[in-house]
């Protein structure tokens, strides 16, 4: 689906909410690199999914009322098998059901296990009398407790990118510390760029938010993503 399609089809079925996958496409259409995320509406399809991916995989629950998949029991990564998918599926059920008894679930999303990166997070949020605007900062710890965090206005140019990256106060870290590999800083700037032109030419987008991303040596991925529409 393109993105006008995915868009409308939210509007249709009176979400404001996008899934994981949703979310992941409009992204992957704006040029942004996310994991290769589908759904399965029953174990066995997620059993055909894994395989087609290949192991180890990450099965996560899909339902649009469930937004912290890992608090509500959601999240399996690393699986190595069938049996091992199997497990998760029914654990994610078990649990998500259990945490959240009148959520909606489609099923879950089948993605290949990312190999563990530098964890950045970016995203967008409406603020009332700037518009919309980008923001990027370390995972984790990082934004939670210390909310290092860098804003600006979109849209951004390749000059602010570099801002924005260059005054998070953890920025050491994207540089290599103590043996780990130092992150594309130029691939995470495309991303924002690509972000704001984006965010820029889809005003009915509220709120973005890709947490976490893991950024390499070369290049960078999203791993999870969400997208809230304006009811406006
Ligand atoms: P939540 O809704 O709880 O934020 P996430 O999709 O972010 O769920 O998954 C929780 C954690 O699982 C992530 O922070 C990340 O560390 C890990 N994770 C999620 N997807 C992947 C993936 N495709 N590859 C590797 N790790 C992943
Ligand atoms: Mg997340």
């Amino acid at each position: 689906m393109n993105a006008k399609e995915i868009l409308a089809r939210a509007r249709q079925e009176n979400r404001a909410v996008l899934t994981e996958i949703e979310a992941k496409q409009l992204l992957m259409q704006s040029g942004i690199n996310c994991t290769d995320t589908r759904l399965a509406t029953t174990k066995d399809a997620a059993v055909k999914l894994s395989e087609q991916l290949g192991y180890p995989v990450v099965l996560k629950v899909s339902s649009v009322d469930i937004t912290h998949k890992s608090d509500a029991g959601g999240v399996k990564v690393n699986l190595k098998s069938k049996a091992e998918v199997e497990n998760a599926f029914d654990a994610i059920m078990r649990s998500c059901k259990a945490a959240m008894p009148t959520a909606r679930i489609e099923g879950v999303s089948v993605q290949g296990m990312a190999k563990s990166g530098i964890e950045v997070i970016m995203g967008m949020i409406k603020d009332s009398s700037f518009g919309p605007v980008i923001m990027f900062g370390l995972g984790g710890v990082f934004v939670e407790v210390l909310q290092d965090v860098a804003f600006r206005i979109v849209p951004i140019e390749k000059s602010d990118a570099e801002d924005m990256i260059n005054e998070i106060k953890g920025k050491k870290l994207l540089e290599g510390y103590r043996g780990q590999e130092p992150a594309d800083v130029a691939c995470l700037q495309q991303m924002l760029l690509k972000l704001s032109d984006f965010v820029n030419t889809t005003p009915e987008i509220e709120e973005i938010d890709m947490n976490p991303v893991f950024a390499y040596k070369d290049g960078a991925v999203v791993v999870d993503a969400r997208v809230v529409l304006s009811t406006a």
